[in-house]
């Protein structure tokens, strides 16, 4: 397969769809005729998908899309792509669209922060008295970033205002940019900080993936890769200088490799080399790896000798490994 064969799309649109249960399902099945992959949610709000197919069927799919007046006018993202992104087929109603989880809902046609496009961005960004907040979660973050960037300590979106409120302090007075992957989540969580009173409140329209791509801005002041919903993991995003900023989660040396510990009531994304992974029974911590539920014994076929013999070669690499 030659790379540009096949495509992801990327997109949302904030619209009220009057019964969600059976767009899913009707979607579904049109998503299924056409052959497409991919992760679709749709709600009273609207909806946010990413999906993956060849040439023909994402033009199929864009058409059957625009066909639909609700959705006419809607972004879609397209990278070029060598396969499928996803393995299945997955079309969904949920309450929200994306999960925030707030007391009062927003609605972002109605509150949301100023939209700024990735030259506004790049220039907003280099200001005094800025204030730069992911508004992803921390393993997003870890994998790449804006330069300077808040990262806030938090594994769902739906923490994010408590976080924010809890670390005030920092942001008061301050021109706030927010940004996140596609651009979907700072469309809430901008309206969100608006109402909860700061004054300039700013997001980075059609979000990271956007701004990857603009021919000004060329991904400039982003450093690592950006982390996608989809088997490519990582994709690059600036297009002037590489640098990377994932560190092994083992012994903090630079990597963008990304793995699930072996224990599945945890499950955290780890960044960590093959070796460190094998050596670590690709687990987190100590807990993890002694954990009776651990998947990396039995998937590795591992007599009690040579999970013992593994213990202690761990034991000798964390003492030659300087603290992190
Ligand atoms: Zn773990």
């Amino acid at each position: 397969m030659e790379k540009g064969t096949y495509r992801v799309l990327l997109y949302y649109k904030y619209v009220p769809v009057a019964d969600p249960e059976t767009f899913a399902a009707e979607h579904l099945k049109a998503c299924k005729e056409i052959g497409l992959k991919g992760r679709i949610l749709v709600g009273t709000e609207g909806i946010n998908g990413t999906c993956s197919g060849t040439i023909e069927q994402t033009d199929a799919y864009m058409n059957l899309l625009k066909q639909d007046e609700r959705f006419a006018d809607m972004v879609i993202k397209i990278d070029e792509a060598d396969g499928h992104a996803f393995k299945k087929m997955h079309v969904r109603a949920r309450q929200e669209i994306v999960n925030l989880s707030l007391e009062e809902d927003i609605n972002p046609n109605e509150l949301t922060g100023k939209r700024l496009s990735p030259e506004e961005w790049f220039k907003q960004m280099q200001e005094e008295d800025t204030v730069i907040i992911d508004a992803r979660n921390d393993y997003e973050f870890d994998l790449g970033h804006f330069r300077g960037a808040v990262r806030p300590d938090i594994e769902n979106f739906r923490d994010l205002p408590q976080w924010m409120r809890d670390n005030k302090e920092q942001f008061e007075g301050k021109k706030i940019l927010t940004y996140c992957t596609g651009g979907i989540r700072c469309e809430k969580f901008s309206g969100w900080l608006v109402r909860e009173g700061y004054e300039d409140v700013s997001q980075l329209h059609g979000g990271i993936a956007t701004y990857g791509k603009d021919s000004v801005a060329q991904g400039q002041l982003w450093d690592g890769q950006m982390y996608v919903f989809d088997e490519r993991i990582a994709v690059p995003i600036n297009q002037v200088e590489q640098v990377i900023v994932g560190r092994d989660h083992f012994d903090g040396t630079p990597c963008e490799r990304y793995v699930n510990c072996a224990n599945p009531e945890c499950n955290a994304k780890i960044l960590s080399s093959e070796e460190n992974e094998h050596l670590y029974m690709r687990s987190c911590s100590d807990e993890c790896r002694t954990h009776p539920r651990n998947r990396y014994f039995v998937e590795h076929n591992m007599t009690v000798e040579e999970y013992d013999e593994r213990l202690e070669a761990i034991a000798r690499h964390k003492n030659a490994t300087p603290a992190l």
